[in-house]
């Protein structure tokens, strides 16, 4: 289940968690963000040779001081 399952806009803006815990900006230490959904199949991502190559990854992107956090679930809103 991800965020993304409702929306066509390939984004979303707020506060967000993952399992249960808030994401905080680990260098501003804002909590707002932009979340997208990326594939991670595209050419210039196939040097990591993952078997979760053909996934999507989520970054989230720090709307003051945009820093990008990775992570493979989906955020949930919070
Ligand atoms: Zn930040």
């Amino acid at each position: 289940m991800s965020i993304f399952d409702k929306t066509n806009k390939g984004y979303e803006n707020g506060s967000f968690s993952i399992s249960g815990k808030k994401i905080i900006c680990p260098f501003c230490g804002h909590d707002f963000f932009e979340v997208k959904s990326v594939l991670m199949n595209t050419p210039g991502l196939t040097f990591f040779g993952l078997d979760w190559a053909n996934r999507s990854a989520f970054a989230v992107i720090c709307t003051k001081c945009g820093k990008i956090e990775w992570f493979q679930h989906s955020p949930e809103p919070s």
